[in-house]
């Protein structure tokens, strides 16, 4: 049985040319069409939750709750909110300016940027689609959405509901694999918003700059976790292993890798099998509330790395059983990681967690400072010192040396910065979300999706009045101007 249809190549630019007529014809201008259009996908999320709930099961097995909770829900708060906010998101500003220029009217205007395409990822493929089109909707564009073959049944679904709610004369969902993509990305769009990996990032960048198309790229990477010796242990494996456990690992913002005091390793991994037992008192492996790897290959990747990583500098793996027929594999703990060791290769996306041990905050920052700008760092410590440089402070090295003080706040960079916690970032729609360096760029949710997808379009009207102040601008010059 055929799990997805793909568009037929030739279809694309007929769907990319009836995009931009809707959008010429001022279709998506007027708020009022827009909200209307907003409603309509919370209602999409709404009603049809039990559908997206299957689809994402045969995808991912993922459990009911987690899709209802970190995909569905926020659709359909985020698009009505969307909705609720645009009268004051759309209005046009005016700037103070100075006295002489009041009569002017300076004014910016939120212009839709027009015909734009949206990518999306296989591991959140509901929200990680419709959370750029709320953005897209309410700035005034039609999009193009080409969401993953990796995950078919969603894809399949939501090629099937979208017309039934959105207007498919300014929205419509593309179907493919590699060929379909690079169709797409022949042709000019006004902005591409791409969710995926660095290695896609790159393709489309280059595609991009062929027609000068501004582009938004979150991305992935590493996620380090430094947990400080004054921290309590079992709570924060506990949040640790929550969040790593969450679609079993296959989430940008997982945490990849963790760094704990050498002398809290054998504490804080008690701290986690306390969680796991806790979480699944019968195992990962067969628990419903939790999910499976996405398809063969990475299920492969991961097992590999798992192999490689078996060896003598490997002092304890806990669980880390698996099962190849339900792509499952347990949450799965690596202790005495080190620098060179496969597991800190590439980002995980999977349930391994490698702890790194390490003698002292001055190394754990070296660790992580070495290394691409993660999209999240997050940091387990009550100490002001540890988060943030205090204002008397001496300089970083001498700080090192002196007073042992090391500075989260200002002496890293990454896309997020949470304290004392995994995931809970997510949930607070007010925050911009964003990579930065290796892990992308360009803002998302809620408003900042708005502004991504919106052009700040300065205007001014010069009255007639305005001519006396201006003559001395106009040709020629004499003595009396060039004295001015
Ligand atoms: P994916 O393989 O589904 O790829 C995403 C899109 O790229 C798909 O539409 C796919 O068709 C297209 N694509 C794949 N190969 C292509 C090629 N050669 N040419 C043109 N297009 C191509 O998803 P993925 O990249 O495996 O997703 C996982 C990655 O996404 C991880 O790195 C993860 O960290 C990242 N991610 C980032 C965020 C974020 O918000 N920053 C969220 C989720 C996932």
């Amino acid at each position: 049985m055929t799990i997805i249809r793909y568009t037929p190549i030739k279809e694309i630019p007929k769907i990319r040319e009836t995009l931009r007529a809707t959008f010429k014809a001022g279709v998506t201008r007027p708020l009022e069409w827009r909200k209307h259009q907003l409603y309509q996908l919370a209602r999409l999320a709404q009603n049809e939750a039990d559908a997206i709930c299957d689809a994402l099961n045969k995808d991912l097995s993922k459990p009911r709750l987690e899709v209802l909770r970190t995909e569905v829900g926020n659709i359909v708060e985020r698009a009505t909110k969307s909705a609720q906010k645009l009268d004051v998101w759309a209005a046009p500003e005016h700037p103070d300016v100075p006295d002489w220029q009041k009569g002017w009217k300076p004014t910016i205007l939120k212009a839709p940027r027009g015909t734009v395409l949206i990518m999306s990822p296989w591991n959140y493929p509901f929200i990680l689609t419709f959370q750029p089109l709320i953005g897209a909707i309410a700035a005034g564009c039609c999009a193009a959405i080409k969401p993953s073959e990796v995950s078919p049944h969603l894809s399949q679904l939501i090629s099937d509901l979208l017309p039934k709610y959105l207007d498919p004369s300014a929205y419509q969902i593309v179907n493919g694999a590699v060929p379909e993509t690079t169709r797409l990305l022949e042709l000019q769009w006004d902005h591409i918003f791409y969710t995926g990996n660095g290695r896609v990032a790159r393709i489309l960048a280059v595609a991009a700059a062929k027609h000068l198309t501004p582009l938004a790229l979150e991305l992935g990477g590493k996620c380090p976790v430094l947990v400080d010796s004054t921290y309590d242990m079992d709570l924060a494996a506990k949040r640790i292993l929550w969040g790593k456990c969450n679609n079993a690992g296959q989430i940008c913002v997982a945490p990849d890798y963790i760094i704990v005091p050498r002398s809290k390793q054998g504490e804080f991994v008690e701290g986690l099998k306390k969680a796991y037992k806790t979480f699944f008192p019968d195992s990962a492996l067969g628990a419903s509330h939790y999910g499976s790897i996405v398809n063969d290959s990475h299920f492969n990747r991961l097992s590999s790395l798992l192999e490689r990583t078996k060896g003598e500098k490997v002092t304890d793996i806990i669980e880390g059983r698996k099962d190849a027929a339900r792509k499952r594999i347990e949450p799965t703990v690596v202790k005495n990681v080190q620098d060179g060791d496969p597991l800190l290769e590439e980002e995980l996306f999977g349930p391994i967690l490698p702890i790194i041990p390490v003698d002292s905050l001055d190394e754990a920052f070296a660790f992580i400072n070495a290394r691409p700008h993660p999209l999240v760092l997050y940091a387990f410590t009550e100490d002001p010192n540890i988060k943030q440089r205090r204002a008397l402070c001496l300089p970083f090295t001498v700080c090192f040396v002196s007073c042992k003080h090391f500075i989260v706040i200002d002496e890293t960079q990454s896309g997020g910065l949470v304290f004392n916690d995994t995931f809970q970032q997510l949930t607070v729609d007010e925050l911009p979300f964003a990579g930065v360096g290796e892990s992308g760029y360009g803002y998302q949710v809620m408003k900042y999706t708005y502004d991504t997808y919106t052009q700040l379009r300065s205007s001014v009207d010069i009255p007639k009045e305005a001519e006396r102040s201006l003559q001395l601008r106009y040709p020629p010059h004499g003595p009396e101007a060039v004295k001015a």
